[in-house]
């Protein structure tokens, strides 16, 4: 039987119901969420997902900063725009579009992030909460593919969850969430030997390696939930994902589609993570000041 498709869009629509409500509550009580976009430089991509980012926040009735620089900018200035971010008010969330320009220094513009308003879960301080506990800002792409997992009603609990990549990103944070409800979780990456053998035994297969269409159909277990994060343009201009769409779908029971998959979960995430900033208020002012001040 075909699998079932998770249409990502449909679920992102549904949450930002729910979320525009908490913005008016929030706006009513006093407090409008921010949440502030630093772009540096033309990537094409980064471009887009920066549009559709402050396009959701119009949707939702969330105020959106942007600050788009040119390439050149230094890293001095990137790092003296993060600390007035901190500092300002009407800024719950800031989000420093990655990659940034090879001068720039990425790992030193996240740490400058005030942890309470990091929104894209990237700092090491909220990375951490995931890995001992529960973090207030996860990851957005991980917690949109957890979402998504939930939305199919498997339980996870001894299920093999196989995680296909292990960025900081992606890889990683998302093999925590599954391990965090009792799957038992294969990491896999370039090294792996194998790799056919391994998704074959996958209950759940996360693939996220930026490989166009490289898990092949016969590679899925039947009845297998497979979330595809990846995200590949091929030279005729199509988007297609990670796995082999149309031969997964024969063999999978859920399968999402790219794009209508992951990517609409990732923005939705992003808006939930600034709501909850909103309303948790800042924190790390001491600290960060101290950090900006020594920058
Ligand atoms: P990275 O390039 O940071 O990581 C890719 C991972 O895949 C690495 O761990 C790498 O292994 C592994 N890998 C690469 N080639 C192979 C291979 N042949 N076999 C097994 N593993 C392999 O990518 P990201 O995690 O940032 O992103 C992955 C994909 O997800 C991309 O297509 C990206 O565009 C997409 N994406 C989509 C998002 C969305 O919202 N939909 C958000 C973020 C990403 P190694 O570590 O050994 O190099």
């Amino acid at each position: 039987m075909p699998a079932n498709i998770i249409d990502g869009k449909a679920v992102a629509r549904e949450m930002e119901e729910q979320m525009r409500a908490e913005v008016e509550s929030l706006v009513s009580s006093g407090t409008r969420p921010g949440l502030a976009v630093v772009l540096v430089g033309d990537d094409p991509a980064s471009k887009v997902y920066v549009g559709m980012k402050q396009k959701a926040c119009e949707r939702l009735g969330i105020k959106s900063i942007e600050y788009k620089l040119p390439a050149d900018t230094s890293e001095e200035d990137v790092l003296s725009i993060v600390c007035d971010l901190n500092g300002r008010k009407d800024v719950h969330g800031i989000l420093v579009q990655l990659p940034l320009p090879k001068h720039i220094n990425s790992k030193k513009v996240l740490l400058m992030i005030n942890p309470a308003k990091d929104v894209d879960g990237f700092h090491p301080l909220n990375i951490g909460n995931l890995f001992v506990d529960e973090s207030p800002l996860p990851p957005c792409t991980p917690a949109g593919v957890m979402e998504l997992i939930h939305r199919t009603g498997i339980d996870l609990s001894g299920k093999h969850a196989v995680v296909l990549g292990r960025s900081n990103i992606v890889g990683k944070p998302v093999s925590i969430m599954l391990l965090k409800e009792d799957a038992t979780v294969t990491i896999c990456h370039s090294r792996t030997v194998d790799l056919a053998d391994i998704c074959r035994t996958a209950d759940v297969l996360v693939a996220a390696v930026g490989r166009p269409e490289m898990v092949k159909g016969d590679w899925i277990k039947p009845g297998a939930v497979v979330i595809d994060v990846g995200v590949n343009r091929l030279e005729d201009g199509k988007l297609v994902g990670d796995v082999e769409f149309d031969a997964a779908a024969e063999r999978a029971a859920a399968i999402t589609p790219v794009p209508g998959g992951v990517g609409p979960m990732t923005i939705a995430m992003l808006m939930k993570n600034t709501i909850t900033a909103a309303k948790r208020g800042t924190g790390f002012e001491d600290i960060i000041e101290n950090i900006c001040a020594q920058a």
